[in-house]
């Protein structure tokens, strides 16, 4: 499952007309039933399971003073059936979605007006996340909204992503030889030190994260097929010995090129180079040109 680029819809929501939190009653932490009205029976269909709705209301509303905008929870629909509402009303057509984050509802997360317009997505229907701004492409307005959430939601949004491989090592030296990428690579995927080290590293960078030696973005280069990936390389050299890495400090965050080059021995000698003095290298290389 993709991250942002599933955020394609914006529904708005709330409760008493707008006096109350809507969907942030105990028991609507992990899933809860998403009404639409009768009139936007259409625009539920057209939300697929995997794709995430971003849901904001405008809460306390009082006379003659405008309620702020809060963008309060990504959701996504589930297979599961919603209970039938027991009287009908106008809003009685229900799907069970599934909450991938959730905002704490009394930080008033959002006021940039200028980036992300909601004047014209208040009716309660769900409509294409692209038009909160139409001057802006679609992958920047999602990631935009994936921040703030990855920055202030209580249910983390990662935990969501399933986590593809993420190709780090148990390394072991060859004799005489390069430490070589061997049968081990397996046993340290998705460790949970190495899962921790790509949130941090995806946070740090904005929902992106770049390789520690040439800045090079997987994600920039392949599109979605390249999102979240990256290779963790052990900074310690103790490490080759078999020992786990125990913090995140331990692990850089590398493209699968700068990985190589990391173990291969610097010509003529027998010593690496480390994640700071292979990006010098590159600077110095690159200046060469
Ligand atoms: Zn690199
Ligand atoms: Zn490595």
């Amino acid at each position: 499952m993709a991250g942002f680029t599933k955020i394609l819809w914006v529904k708005s929501i709330r409760r008493n007309g707008g006096r109350d939190w809507a969907y942030f009653e105990e028991g609507t932490e992990d899933k809860f039933d998403l009404n639409f009205s009768r009139k936007h029976d259409t625009s539920m269909e057209n939300v697929k399971p995997g794709e995430i709705i971003l849901l904001f209301q405008r809460v306390n509303k009082v006379k003659g003073v405008k309620a702020k905008t809060y963008l309060t929870h990504l959701v996504t629909p589930t297979k599961e059936a919603s209970r039938p509402v027991d009287v009908p009303h106008r809003f009685d057509r229900v799907i069970k979605v599934q909450v991938i984050a959730r905002m704490k509802k009394d930080v008033p997360i959002y006021s940039k007006a200028d980036i992300l317009n909601f004047t014209n997505s208040g009716f309660g229907g769900a409509i294409n996340v692209g038009n909160l701004n139409k001057r802006k492409d679609l992958s920047e307005i999602q990631l935009l909204i994936w921040n703030m959430f990855l920055e202030k939601s209580t249910v983390n949004p990662l935990a969501y992503v399933q986590m593809p491989e993420v190709f780090t090592e148990d390394f072991f030296a060859t004799e005489g030889g390069d430490k070589e990428i061997g049968p081990h690579i397996t046993k340290e995927r998705n460790t949970a030190v190495v899962r921790r080290a790509k949130e941090e590293a995806l946070i740090k960078g904005n929902g992106r994260i770049l390789c520690e030696c040439c800045d090079f973005d997987f994600f920039d280069f392949y599109g979605e097929h390249g999102f979240n990936f990256i290779e963790c390389h052990h900074n310690d050299p103790i490490a080759i010995g078999g020992e786990r890495p125990t913090s995140t400090a331990d692990l850089a965050m590398v493209c699968s090129n700068c990985h190589r080059m990391l173990h291969r021995k610097i010509s003529g000698t027998d010593i690496y180079f480390n994640v700071d003095t292979l990006r010098d290298h590159i600077i110095l290389e690159k200046s060469k040109k």
